[in-house]
């Protein structure tokens, strides 16, 4: 069976965590939509690009900024590529955290994403992770799940992954920035997150990997 798994949600309660396992588990690709956003941002902040400067996002977007995705032998991972360098740890940094919301509600960036997503997840079976793939990237996906967490608990989580690269961040600014991210990401007019009537909630603040991970899969074989 090659299935569409949509996996949306807010920031940090463990959504790449999830459809990476879940895709590992049945052997489909695995695609990060926000990694895409990311990397939109930091060609925006590099070139110096207004986010409001329409002419030149457009410009940017149709003839500059080319998203790809590289799999690393050594980690197994997808990394994302920005005009074929691979910018994976860029991408992460707080710095893109702290914008990537403002550019990912930009009509023209999700539409340009929106559509390379389509592309990129017809091949075969795939795991996507985002805010929107349920309601518009994959409407029809067989399985859509919407993940939350409380805040605090996202944060930690944020915060360990951060200090694992090296990047030491205070809580209170971490879970301001998930707060910020959650009320623009949810609450504009073109804001992506959203829940799917039909998706199935799963809250992770008092769960494991291990069963957010079994929970999805076994949506896929019922
Ligand atoms: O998933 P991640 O936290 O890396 O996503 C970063 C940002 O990209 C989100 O806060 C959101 O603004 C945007 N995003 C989006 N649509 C998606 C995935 C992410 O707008 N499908």
């Amino acid at each position: 069976k090659n299935l569409v798994i949509a996996i949306d949600g807010y920031s940090s309660c463990g959504k790449s965590t999830t459809a990476k396992a879940v895709a590992a588990a049945l052997h489909y690709a695995y695609l990060d939509t926000g990694a895409m956003y990311r990397g939109v941002t930091l060609f925006l902040l590099e070139n110096s690009i207004a986010f409001d400067d329409m002419a030149r996002v457009e410009h940017a977007l149709r003839d500059d900024i080319h998203i790809s995705f590289k799999r690393n032998r050594r980690t197994g991972r997808n990394e994302l590529c920005l005009n074929d360098s691979i910018r994976e740890d860029d991408i992460r940094q707080m710095r893109i955290s702290n914008s990537v919301s403002e550019v990912s509600v930009i009509p023209q960036v999700r539409h340009a994403m929106v559509a390379q997503q389509q592309r990129m997840g017809r091949k075969r079976g795939v795991v996507m992770d985002g805010r929107d793939i349920g309601t518009t990237v994959f409407p029809d996906a067989e399985v859509k799940i919407f993940m939350t967490a409380e805040v605090e608990i996202r944060a930690r989580r944020r915060q360990e992954e951060l200090a694992a690269k090296g990047e030491h961040v205070e809580l209170a600014a971490i879970i301001e920035n998930l707060r910020k991210r959650d009320h623009i990401d949810s609450t504009r007019a073109e804001s992506p997150l959203r829940r799917a009537a039909d998706a199935v909630l799963l809250d992770t603040t008092h769960i494991t990997i291990t069963e957010q991970v079994d929970f999805v899969l076994d949506k896929v074989s019922s």
